[in-house]
């Protein structure tokens, strides 16, 4: 090649690299991964997620809003909405007047709920009924050991904590699958068809209690041992929220330790970006800095602790008025980033990736201009100039990154809280980690595209417009 066309790929086409031929302080990439692993596992739920942002916030001195209160700079205050989902701000030294420098993730992921009515007895066997929660392949959650967390909330307020199979030495529980011997006809079906929802029945125990003249005595069994370790009666589960996810906590993945598996990367990893990122602001941020970690967004972010909830409307409409802004008047100033993970490129289902428009593992975060499906529908589809400020933002910061797409145009598509932050005249767009088997009980990312992530949240709460 001659020098002058040397020169000219040089200074024309772009150079995307893998972030490891880039510098990357590994030392740090790896205490802040160890970090995050940790996180992983006290926050299975969503409710456990958030008792440990608030845990690690109070540690760095963030204190709950009470509405009325005066709001300065340097200010560090958390709402916690329902203990499913929080709020957390870094008053800057501009006024909201300004607007507010936002990242917002979520920190619920799919899962297997109880059904309100859940408890079985089938063949002398017990059963919990569940109902999924999110976009799962139900034929991943079977044959894999699972644990039980959530709350029974009892006729006189009382709120009991339920946890089984997290504990060293705890039992943990399953759902069953058909032997190959007999799953010729099952085998036949398409996997969104083999396993029915109906059949994601956790199994829950088998020695019966009573003399053998008695029924149901296996089910009695489970109640009694549910009753003596909770309090609890058959007719509470009406009012429990119980959560069935993977018995496995996060570990380090690939012979060269670069990868982390686990359940729940979607999106926790984009959430405690969002959270360590402000939590580690050693100064006052110059304009506001907000980290929401939302609720609800693996089923449409509705709901009171989805992010179309008034709840971040009423939160940053109250920090306004403590400052005399108008709420409008900050929102239509503000930036988002709305960091949710995208689909890493897997080389064994490369057929529904477009190779020039895919995130690659160990790329960095990922940008995508637009989420969506076929013709970018339920996308917030961010403007050029927003893209531009990112990219300004992460170059300036050292941050490496990509631009993608989730998949070919017709394979299929996904949405965030993108266009709900968009939808109340927030400039935003969406950024994240890419992971392998999205979805999944046991999901993948790169150490790498975490720090990178978490470098990346930081430049937002530190710009400066
Ligand atoms: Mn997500
Ligand atoms: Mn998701």
């Amino acid at each position: 090649m001659s020098d002058e066309i040397k020169e000219l790929k040089k200074q024309l086409l772009s150079n995307r690299k893998n972030g490891y031929d880039k510098p990357v302080d590994q030392a740090a990439m790896e205490a802040y991964c160890d970090g995050y692993k940790a996180f992983l596992d006290k926050g299975k739920t969503e409710r456990l997620c958030a008792a440990e942002v608030l845990r690690l916030a109070e540690e760095k001195g963030y204190r709950p809003y009470i509405r009325g209160m005066e709001v300065r700079s340097g200010d560090k205050l958390y709402l916690r909405n329902r203990g499913k989902s929080v709020l957390l701000v870094h008053i800057g030294q501009k006024s909201l007047a300004e607007g507010a420098q936002i990242a917002a993730a979520h920190i619920d992921s799919p899962r297997l709920d109880l059904k309100p009515n859940p408890l079985y007895e089938d063949t002398e066997l017990a059963y919990f009924k569940t109902h999924y929660y999110g976009g799962i392949r139900k034929y991943q959650w079977v044959t894999i050991p699972l644990e039980l967390h959530g709350v029974a909330a009892l006729k006189d307020g009382t709120v009991v904590k339920v946890s089984i199979g997290a504990d060293p030495g705890d039992p943990k529980l399953v759902i069953t699958d058909l032997l190959p011997h007999l799953g010729q006809e099952q085998g036949k079906k398409p996997l969104s068809e083999a396993i029915p929802g109906e059949t994601l029945n956790l199994l829950l125990g088998s020695r019966p209690i009573g003399d053998e003249e008695d029924t149901g005595r296996v089910k009695l069994a489970v109640m009694k041992l549910l009753h003596e370790k909770y309090g609890i009666t058959e007719d509470d589960f009406t009012s429990a929220e119980l959560e069935a996810v993977p018995a496995v906590n996060a570990c380090d993945i690939g012979l060269d330790r670069s990868l982390i598996g686990a359940y729940g990367h979607d999106d926790r990893v984009c959430g405690y970006a969002a959270l360590k990122a402000l939590l580690d602001l050693e100064e006052t941020p110059v304009r506001t800095a907000v980290c929401v970690l939302a609720d609800k967004e693996e089923i449409g972010s509705d709901g009171v602790t989805g992010m179309q909830s008034a709840a971040f409307d009423t939160f940053m409409e109250d920090l306004c008025d403590a400052q005399g802004v108008p709420v409008r008047v900050c929102l239509e100033k503000s930036f988002c980033l709305s960091a949710d993970v995208t689909a890493a490129y897997d080389p064994n289902f490369g057929e529904v990736y477009e190779k020039r428009n895919a995130a690659y593992v160990n790329y960095g975060i990922g940008l995508c201009k637009y989420t969506g499906a076929r013709g970018k529908s339920g996308a917030s589809d961010a403007d050029a100039e927003t893209v531009a400020y990112v990219r300004r933002l992460f170059d300036d910061a050292g941050v490496i990154w990509q631009i993608a797409e989730l998949g070919k145009v017709d394979a299929g598509g996904g949405g965030t809280v993108a266009a709900y932050m968009a939808n109340r005249n927030i400039t935003t767009l969406d950024a994240g980690v890419p992971v392998l088997s999205m979805h999944a009980p046991f999901e993948v990312v790169s150490k790498l595209d975490c720090w990178e992530t978490y470098k990346g949240m930081k430049a937002v709460y530190r710009a400066e417009k």
